[in-house]
């Protein structure tokens, strides 16, 4: 998948009238076949508009999101409902996103009959052999979600997307509600998931420390913006954007050795995103805000090898 330029905005009611919340701005990243790929950000930050774009379930109003060779962002209705057979989306909540009167075998089974792939009887095989790949007991087939815990209705969740055999699965705090046992479980069960199948996966979380865990390349977004793309070991060692720093900082570890040898921490709250001021929106909170900062936004540039950041010390901080 590639996104490049990627913004999105709503219109809501301000103090003064219409305003206008610019929710998803200036995205890029890449994300790469076979790729564990992290999307972090504290929460308001624009991370599940982003997905709402990403999936197609909304359009942007610029920028492009490829996925095999097929720009997303503008595909017809027709063309969508064929590529949404190759990605797949599973969210965050394991309790609202199961209809509870269907039993677990006709709800893994739905998205075969939606694309109309296979007879019942090869449905009814796929949805099986879902469930003893997620570890799920075949034996309740038949049985409604409702009795299953919450570990055992995200793998339910997880079935169910994996049913068409797609190549990106998109994670959308797919393990935020689950407690440290059962979300190390499903790591380990998408580990192997990927092992046996291939699947690209982006993993859209608040959790550094999960991010971390699982993520080969990570995106840091701040105020609908991707800050800093860059490799798991240089985005908590060598972090290019102060705000990523900041973060960090703030996050806890459970590693011998600190993400950063300094605090860095974060003072006063981000701005709205009604109305955004020019420069970069980071500014009011940076401790290295100058100038140039107030008045042009910085765009996503080359650190180093793989590694990319918005911020304008990067080129030397001068005025251009
Ligand atoms: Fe801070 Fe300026 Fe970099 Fe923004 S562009 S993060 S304000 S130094
Ligand atoms: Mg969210």
């Amino acid at each position: 998948m590639s996104v490049r330029g990627v913004a999105k905005h709503y219109e809501t009611r301000g103090a003064s009238g219409k305003a206008q919340v610019q929710a998803v701005r200036n995205v890029e990243f890449d994300v790469f076949p076979g790729d564990n790929f992290g999307i972090v950000g504290e929460s308001g930050c624009g991370k599940s508009s982003l997905m709402r774009l990403l999936t197609g379930l909304e359009r942007p109003d610029a920028g492009t999101i490829f996925f095999e060779d097929e720009n997303i962002g503008q595909a017809s209705p027709k063309r969508l409902r064929a590529l949404r057979r190759r990605f797949q989306l599973v969210l965050q909540d394991p309790y609202g996103s199961l209809p509870p009167q269907s039993p677990i075998g006709a709800i893994i089974e739905e998205p075969l009959k939606i694309h109309g792939l296979g007879n019942r009887a090869e449905r009814r095989d796929r949805a099986r052999a879902a469930m003893s790949e997620v570890g799920l007991n075949v034996a309740s087939y038949d049985s409604l979600p409702t009795g299953l815990s919450a570990g055992q209705r995200q793998r339910l969740n997880v079935a169910r997307a994996m049913v068409l055999e797609p190549r990106l699965l998109i994670m959308d705090e797919t393990l935020s509600a689950l407690d440290q046992t059962e979300q190390g479980k499903m790591l380990n069960l998408f580990e192997r998931l990927q092992a046996q199948h291939g699947f690209t996966y982006i993993f859209i979380s608040h959790d550094l420390t999960m991010v971390r865990q699982v993520c080969s390349r990570i995106a840091v977004m701040y105020l609908g913006e991707t800050v800093e793309v860059a490799p798991n070991e240089r985005l908590f060692f060598d972090p290019g954007h102060p705000y990523t720093r900041a973060l960090l900082s703030a996050a806890p570890t459970l590693e011998k050795r600190r993400y950063l040898p300094e605090e860095c921490l974060l003072e006063g709250e981000p701005p709205s995103p009604i109305d955004l001021p020019p420069g970069c929106a980071f500014a009011g909170r940076c401790p290295h805000a100058f100038d140039r900062c107030l008045s042009e936004t910085p765009r996503l540039q080359t650190r180093n090898a793989q590694a990319l950041a918005a911020c304008h010390l990067i080129d030397g901080g001068v005025a251009q």
